[in-house]
């Protein structure tokens, strides 16, 4: 059967691979240390899947408006204004199935064949099909390991020409981790108000923040950057709840609204019974949100340390989200057992086939210097797999 376009050009996803492999290796009973998991180790907050049960007992199973019940988008709203110095109305939110979705949604209605997209790399690897399906194009514009992989508004005012439609950002950051400081998001703003973009923020691991940092949205920075920018966040990395697939929009008006009408003609609604249970993860205790904070900053640290005293290896350090992306370029041209070494999709090979570690190559995110290590892993996990990689490295030659 014949393909579409739109469908042939969709490239499989990179880790793929690797992942698969890995899974394999779990299912003949060898123990994978996995560094390669994108979201919380943690259980679902008792109090949010108590709201889900309730909201099946009382038969909150039926279709809801398509953007999502007024309840959950109050308080997403009440959200934004206690969290984020942010005044929306409920016509200004859409919801989800997932921040993937959301994202998705935004490129549909903002995009038109031809426009461009600024996808700052390293950059988490669905927006550039995403901004493909769209029929834009991304034009990628590399941020430097030594500004801890964030844009310049010098790099930015280069990349942009007259199709730029949409810059994405993403603070805190999956691959990196790396957060931008109000200082930064107002720079970089100063250039999106002259040329008049637009910014699609995801803001997905706000709450995962170490080392005090507080979250700064780019729309918090003046009102004028607030009605350029569609602020996608969600439920899944902040409260553990990624299978649930709640994701949100705040944007203008009209933007909000045609993601309502897209998504009526083809999700509809989120699940009634998540949106249930996000309304209770949003207006409920946040206990749960700073104990796992709390979890992941001390697997950080030693992760971190640990992965810095490796020779030959540079890692700048994250602020945010659950990831390091350490550069591993020192060990190119080296082997392992008469194994070549040419880049990290190579060297992540190795240590999965040799040492039985699972990473994603950084080629992934758009840059195959590095590779990606999560920490949403048990602290064991994380001392035997780093002891593992560092027996491993030793032996390169
Ligand atoms: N944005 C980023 C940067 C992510 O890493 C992810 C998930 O991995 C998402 C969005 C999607 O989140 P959701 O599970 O809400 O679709």
């Amino acid at each position: 059967m014949k393909l579409s376009q739109r469908a042939l050009g969709i490239s499989p996803s990179p880790t793929l691979a690797i992942d698969s492999k890995a899974k394999q290796m779990k299912a003949n009973g060898i123990k994978v240390i996995s560094f390669g998991v994108g979201e919380p180790d943690f259980d679902t907050p008792e109090n949010i899947k108590e709201a889900g049960i309730e909201a099946i007992k009382a038969g909150e199973t039926r279709y809801t408006p398509a953007g999502g019940t007024l309840k959950l988008k109050q308080a997403i709203v009440d959200k934004f204004l206690g969290e984020n110095g942010l005044e929306y109305q409920t016509n200004q939110i859409a919801v989800s199935v997932g921040a993937k979705h959301s994202l998705y949604n935004a490129f549909q209605v903002l995009c038109e064949p031809g426009d461009e997209v600024i996808l700052p790399a390293p950059y988490w690897v669905s927006y550039i099909e995403q901004i493909k399906l769209s029929g834009a194009q991304a034009v990628i514009v590399q941020a430097r390991q030594d500004n801890d992989f964030k844009l310049t508004p010098q790099e930015l005012e280069q990349a942009i020409t007259p199709r730029t439609r949409v810059l994405l950002l993403n603070s805190p950051s999956n691959p990196t981790g790396s957060v931008y400081t109000r200082e930064e998001l107002a720079a970089l703003g100063e250039v999106i108000l002259k040329h008049q973009i637009t910014v699609i923020s995801d803001e997905i691991y706000e709450k995962l923040l170490y080392d005090g940092m507080g979250h700064v949205s780019i729309a918090s920075i003046s009102p004028e950057l607030k009605e350029s920018t569609i602020i996608v966040n969600g439920v899944s990395k902040a409260y553990a709840m990624t299978g649930w697939r709640i994701g949100y929009v705040a944007a203008p008006a009209p933007v909000a609204k045609a993601i309502s009408d897209l998504q009526s003609h083809s999700t509809s609604n989120p699940t009634s019974i998540a949106q249930a249970a996000s309304v209770a993860a949003l207006n409920g205790p946040q206990d749960a949100v700073y104990a796992m904070v709390e979890e992941f900053e001390k697997r950080r640290n030693y992760m971190l340390e640990r992965v810095s005293a490796l020779p030959g290896i540079t890692c700048p350090k994250p602020n945010g989200a659950f990831y390091l992306y350490p550069n591993v370029s020192a060990y190119f041209g080296k082997s392992y057992q008469g194994k070549l070494v040419n880049n990290a999709t190579d060297l992540a090979n190795l240590w999965l086939e040799e040492v039985q570690v699972a990473a994603v190559p950084g080629i992934a995110f758009g840059c195959d210097d590095n590779i990606r290590l999560s920490y949403a892993t048990s602290m064991e996990n994380i001392k035997e797999g780093l002891d593992r990689i560092e027996k491993f490295l030793a032996e390169l030659q």
